[in-house]
């Protein structure tokens, strides 16, 4: 599971916070204060192992992004969904997962081909859209799902 560095508001001890966990109001090891992250929040790097409990645990709607590092859409398509990672911090879950590695979820949702963003409401899944959408576009799609 990836992970950021975060800098406490309060007492200025650095966090390591699992990405997994950034959207559980996650508190400060030393002095307890809740951590601000949303200008700091990443898309959660899923797997096969992690996939299904993850979604089905989620407290928020999740978007997942099955990419693969080969394809040229999928890179062009990286940076918008970092940049939704954090827009919608609080309010959707933004995830995704590296196909060429994870088969099984590949299959199971029956990917043809990347990018596919997989939109997730109450564990199950909503909405699928194939290929790269400019950032405008995605933006009103999670804000449907918001
Ligand atoms: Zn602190």
């Amino acid at each position: 599971m990836n992970s950021i560095v975060v800098a406490c508001n309060n007492c200025g001890t650095k966090n390591r916070i699992p990405a997994d966990k950034q959207h559980l109001g996650p508190k400060c090891g030393k002095c307890k204060t809740t951590i601000s992250i949303s200008t700091t929040a990443v898309p959660v790097e899923l797997d096969d192992s992690t996939f299904s409990g993850f979604i089905s645990r989620a407290s928020k709607p999740v978007m997942v992004d099955f990419f693969s590092p080969t394809c040229g859409p999928c890179r062009m398509l990286a940076p918008v969904i970092d940049s939704m990672a954090r827009k919608f911090y609080g309010r959707v879950i933004i995830a995704k997962l590296d196909t060429s590695r994870n088969q099984t979820a590949a299959t199971q949702y029956r990917i043809k081909g990347v990018p596919t963003l997989l939109f997730f409401k109450n564990g199950k899944l909503a909405d699928q859209v194939t290929g790269a959408l400019p950032e405008q576009e995605l933006t009103r799609l999670l804000e449907e799902y918001a």
